[in-house]
């Protein structure tokens, strides 16, 4: 039995087949283009999945997908992506009728958490909390080794939770949001403020032909001993420990995964962010709990085709 596993990101969609052991046997992406709209998306994920099925033809028995945005599970319907700019698309009926092929849907990160809990963790987990960093921060949790929706299918949106009052301008319209810390235009926010001429710290820091103020080279940066970039990195971590915090005493976890481009800069942020969690009153779950980072970038699209193994058929 194989599986497809869909990611619908903002700028690019990624497709996997992939054993029922996680195995990776083939993949693809195309551009997703959503300002083309849901049914041009729709005929073209078809098309790719047509193919899949040229080569793997009966094999294949199932599709989950991972879509970035608030996703009703139950129908198939992503409520509303800012990323796509997307309302009330259904998407997983239609995909069945166009491909014949049992589909599972979830929000992006909740099938991150998926991959997590089967691929890095092999199950032996049961409660896992998964944070993406990225431009955003999306979360899903593992609860009992099951995953966890919340009665409307929005559990999970840590990147949301308030940590600074009056804070910094969130994506999503509030303010002092984890995301409007940790996020990465958040992060290069930060930076530009500390940075006195970011045209000659890009080129310092950039790799040759990437001249470009992203978080690879901040982290560049932070590596040569800049110190308004080792500044900005563990303030990062700082603020990721507070909100992680708060999480781990709500969830109790026994792992908390970290993925996504961000996490890459583990070397200058998490020392603050430990530095947060060891000094909380409230000693046991911290002492519990282990941190790890998934260098896996593709965890969202593996975890939804297992994810899709396991549930799309039921
Ligand atoms: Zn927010």
């Amino acid at each position: 039995m194989l599986g497809i596993g869909i990611d619908i990101g903002g700028t690019n969609t990624k497709l996997v087949v992939v054993t029922r052991a996680g195995k990776l046997l083939a993949h693809e992406r195309f551009r997703t283009e959503a300002s083309k709209g849901p049914a041009s998306f729709l005929k073209r994920l078809a098309a790719a999945v047509a193919c899949f099925r040229r080569d793997y033809g009966r094999q294949l028995v199932s599709i989950g997908i991972g879509a970035a945005g608030d996703v009703d599970p139950e129908r198939g319907v992503l409520r509303f992506s800012p990323n796509l700019a997307w309302r009330s698309v259904k998407l997983a009926g239609p995909l069945e009728k166009l491909t014949g092929l049992p589909c599972a849907m979830e929000n992006d990160a909740n099938m991150a958490a998926w991959g997590a809990y089967e691929i890095e963790l092999g199950r032996k987990t049961e409660d896992i909390l998964t944070l993406t960093l990225g431009t955003g921060i999306g979360s899903g949790m593992i609860l009992a080794g099951k995953l966890y929706h919340g009665s409307t299918g929005t559990a999970g949106e840590a990147g949301h939770l308030k940590i600074v009052p009056d804070g910094r301008p969130c994506h999503c319209g509030a303010s002092g949001c984890l995301e409007a810390y940790c996020g990465s235009y958040s992060i290069l926010a930060r930076a530009r403020e500390l940075i006195k001429n970011e045209a000659a710290f890009v080129k310092k820091f950039s790799a040759p032909g990437k001249e470009k103020l992203n978080t690879i080279c901040l982290t560049n940066a932070a590596a040569a001993g800049h110190a308004g970039a080792r500044r900005v990195w563990a303030e990062t971590g700082n603020y990721l420990g507070m909100g992680l915090a708060g999480l781990i005493l709500v969830l109790n976890p026994g792992c908390v995964v970290l993925t996504g481009g961000v996490s890459r800069a583990r070397k200058w942020f998490m020392p603050a962010m430990q530095k947060v969690l060891n000094h909380q009153q409230i000693k046991t779950p911290f002492q519990k709990v282990k941190v790890r980072i998934s260098d896996n970038a593709d965890l969202g699209s593996y975890g939804a085709a297992l994810f899709g193994l396991e549930h799309g058929l039921k």
